[in-house]
């Protein structure tokens, strides 16, 4: 259904559903918090499901569930279909990085007898919406040994959180004459981690306690943050969002909430006739470049290995015709109507919260510059499904013409010769520490994926 709110479908039992769908993503996002969480959740989750790696089998037949992970921060589950991979696949797309804020390599320093941590945000954030609230710390300090030590503090209520600090009002004249770009600046945005001085040390007191304590736990000195991945993120749960809990409300719904319906779909849909896919991607926040973006070879390499174990020889043209014949839905999130701020968008062509899977046949900014613009004959072939398969779904763009712009990963995908549209789900605050979505709107996205992996071809 076009452009209608989801809402009036579910009552009693249904309703329930999606409820019950919506308390396991919340479970999801409140649990994966950094791509390498995500990355290991989608194969616990995987595993569960009967999926084995890629790298454990020699060859491959119709109905086989495997997984393949990239440097723990991509991955990649596939059901083989009925048809030779040649023919195509059916792919989920989804980025599984959110923006965030970095530990720099030498961060730590002492100030007015405050120790604190030197960072460098991570993506398109609004600076000025991170200071003032509580936030967690996640990632890996790998030893000069290889050791990996995970890092996760900030979640549970009885752990300790840390903060930026901002400027009381009172003091804040100047600051408020400020544009909002300038009002935090990057290097401001440091966490203030501890306040107590080593007794008996005149010099960095604060420094020393604090680097005692990260010894006694983790043990680790500080030069090890020179081989660290430390994110901070907002501190806490994902929670209902409204009196009628209709929507949810968390960190990191983009692209999270796509990257979770995307993988529920490929592991739920069980087999189809094409091989479909869930992709999880990092660093599209950043441009999708390097080893774990999606501008990587990494996920053609997948291709050609699973070409490899199906045919039990390989060559580079059964490569090109199987990704020449692939269609995919870049499952990334779509900016959602704000009634606060109607001048940004054109109400004809906006996403709706509760309106169900948005499309975008195109992103980009001014005239469409650095766009995937979707074929016609593509997006007419997924209205025939989502009708079919009673999905609700609507038609987007990125705000009015000539207000701003972004893009996906539907570009670089689309430049290995497939078909590939935007499709995900409406948000609101994106890019905040805390974003919406809507309950409906996930359960949709969850059924139209599924559709679109079972009958596109
Ligand atoms: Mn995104
Ligand atoms: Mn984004």
């Amino acid at each position: 259904m076009y452009g209608k709110n989801a809402w009036g479908k579910y009552s009693g039992k249904k309703l329930d559903n999606v409820m019950a769908f919506n308390e396991e993503y919340k479970n999801f996002l409140s649990t994966c918090k950094t791509e390498r969480l995500c990355v290991e959740y989608a194969v616990n989750l995987a595993k569960s499901h009967g999926f084995k790696n890629i790298n454990d089998v020699t060859t491959i037949k119709k109905g086989d569930k495997l997984y393949a992970t990239n440097m723990g921060k991509n991955v990649a589950v596939f059901v083989i279909g009925e048809e030779p991979l040649e023919n195509g696949l059916n792919i989920l797309g989804a980025h599984i990085d959110s923006p965030r804020i970095d530990i720099k390599q030498n961060p730590l320093y002492e100030k007015n007898d405050f120790a604190m941590l030197d960072a460098h945000y991570y993506g398109g954030i609004v600076k000025y919406q991170w200071v003032a609230t509580p936030l967690a710390i996640h990632g890996v300090v790998v030893k000069k040994d290889g050791k990996i030590v995970d890092v996760h503090v900030g979640e549970s209520l009885e752990d300790p959180v840390l903060v930026i600090t901002d400027l009381l009002p009172h003091l804040a004249a100047d600051k408020m004459q400020k544009t909002g770009a300038k009002v935090i600046e990057g290097e401001d945005l440091d966490l203030t981690i501890s306040s107590i001085p080593m007794d008996g040390e005149e010099k960095e007191a604060c420094k020393k306690y604090v680097l005692n304590l990260l010894k006694e736990k983790y043990d680790i000195e500080e030069e090890d943050f020179v081989s660290a991945e430390l994110e901070i993120v907002p501190a806490g749960p994902a929670r209902d969002l409204g009196f009628d809990r209709s929507m949810v409300l968390g960190y990191g719904h983009d692209d999270r909430v796509c990257a979770y319906t995307s993988l529920r779909a490929v592991l739920d849909a069980g087999e189809t006739k094409r091989t479909s896919c869930a992709y999880l991607v990092d660093k599209e926040e950043v441009g999708s470049i390097g080893a774990t973006g999606a501008h990587s070879k990494w996920f053609e390499n997948v291709v050609a290995e699973l070409l490899n174990k199906q045919n039990n020889t390989y060559n580079d043209l059964m490569l090109r015709r199987a990704l020449t014949n692939t269609y995919m839905l870049s499952s990334d999130v779509s900016a959602g109507f704000d009634p606060l701020y109607p001048g940004v968008f054109e109400p004809k062509n906006a996403a709706y919260l509760g309106k169900g899977l948005a499309f975008n046949k195109y992103t980009g900014a001014r005239g469409k510059s650095g766009c995937n613009d979707a074929m016609p004959e593509f997006m007419a072939k997924i209205r025939n499904i989502m009708d079919n398969e009673d999905v609700n779904y609507q038609t987007a763009e990125l705000g009015r013409v000539d207000v701003g712009g972004g893009g996906t990963i539907a570009y670089i995908m689309g430049n290995m010769g497939m078909n590939v549209i935007d499709a995900g789900i409406p948000v609101l605050s994106m890019h905040a520490p805390y974003e919406a979505v809507s309950k409906i709107d996930v359960f949709e996205a969850y059924k139209g994926y599924i559709a679109f992996i079972k009958n596109i071809q």
